[in-house]
């Protein structure tokens, strides 16, 4: 199988709800994020996709939807006081934002969803939390 990849840097707010240790608090990370994707058929020049088109299609996405934001779960006992506070900063989503959940929604919903057209598909992500700390999801 041929796969292409390339990532994108995100600064991003978080909190965990339950988190037994720092992580409970409102924080944020420099986030990389790294995109696997592959297709079934190779285009005329042999590629999977043109570099650029993963740009504009996932890179940019996290540029519009996620970067600089403080994602928080629906869920998050603290969502209606900060949404009073600061609606427009605030990204909900439907999953405690941990870096594993973050990388099952970008595979499973939103890459799906940005590559619908291009006969390309997205197999895998990778959330850098740090340069030590990382969590994958393919598929
Ligand atoms: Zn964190």
């Amino acid at each position: 199988m041929i796969k292409v990849q390339r990532y994108h840097d995100i600064s991003m707010g978080h909190r965990v709800v339950g988190h037994e240790n720092k992580c409970r608090h409102l924080h944020g990370h420099n986030y990389r994020i790294h995109f696997t994707c592959t297709a079934d058929e190779l285009d005329e020049l042999g590629r999977v996709i043109d570099f650029g088109v993963i740009k504009e299609k996932l890179c940019l996405w996290l540029e519009d939807n996620w970067d600089h934001r403080m994602m928080i779960w629906e869920q998050d006992p603290l969502r209606n006081a900060l949404e009073e506070l600061a609606n427009d900063d605030i990204v909900l989503v439907p999953f405690n934002p941990i870096a594993e959940n973050m990388a099952i929604h970008l595979v499973e919903v939103i890459g799906p969803q940005q590559l619908a057209s291009t006969g390309v598909r997205l197999i895998e992500v990778t959330i850098d939390e740090t340069r030590k700390c990382s969590a994958s999801y393919s598929k």
